[in-house]
C-alpha cells in the first residue's frame, strides 16, 4: 500500500468506487470519468507503478479480467468495440502511478473516445536498424 495512491485506497476501500470484480489480486470498477458509457479500470491491488513493472504473473490475472470486461460491455451495453489501454509514464498520459488498464467500450468511430495514431511511415527510418535496436535477447 502507497501512501496517497488513490487506486491503493480504492483497493483498500477507503474510497468508494463502482466495483465490477474483485478477487485477492485483481479489482474492476467504473472510471469516474467515463470517456464512453461503461468505461472501466482493471487494477491489480497491489501497488506498482504500471503495466511495465508489474510482475507478469500480476500483469496476466488483469489482462484476463479485462478481457472479461470487454466481453461483458459489448454483450451488455451493445458496445460495438472496445479499446485496452495502459498508459505507462506521464508522457504516454499515465496520471495515476498505480498499474491499471482502461477497458473502453466503442459505440462508433465519432464517440467520445480519440486514439489518433498518425502514419509516420513517409519519415525515412532505418527499420533494420530500428528492430534490430529493440530485437527481444
Ligand atoms: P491514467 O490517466 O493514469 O491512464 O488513468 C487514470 C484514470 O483514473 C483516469 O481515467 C481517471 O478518470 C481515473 N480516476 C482518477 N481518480 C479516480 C477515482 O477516484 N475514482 C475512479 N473511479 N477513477 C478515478
Ligand atoms: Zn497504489
Amino acid at each position: 500500500m502507497q501512501k496517497n495512491c488513490i487506486f491503493c485506497q480504492i483497493a483498500n476501500g477507503e474510497i468508494p468506487c463502482h466495483k465490477i470484480f474483485e478477487d485477492d489480486d485483481v479489482l474492476a470498477f467504473l472510471d469516474i470519468s467515463q470517456v464512453t458509457k461503461g468505461h472501466a479500470l482493471v487494477i491489480c491491488k497491489e501497488h506498482y507503478e504500471n503495466f511495465l513493472s508489474t510482475p507478469k504473473d500480476l500483469v496476466h490475472k488483469v489482462m484476463d479480467i479485462a478481457q472479461r470486461v470487454g466481453q461483458v460491455q459489448i454483450q451488455m451495453l451493445g458496445a460495438k468495440g472496445v479499446n485496452i489501454v495502459s498508459n505507462c509514464y506521464e508522457n504516454a498520459g499515465q496520471s495515476v502511478m498505480h498499474f491499471h488498464v482502461h477497458v473502453i467500450p466503442r459505440y462508433g468511430k465519432t464517440d467520445s473516445f480519440i486514439l489518433e495514431m498518425k502514419d509516420n511511415s513517409k519519415e525515412s527510418l532505418n527499420l533494420p536498424a530500428i528492430a534490430d535496436q529493440i530485437k527481444l535477447k
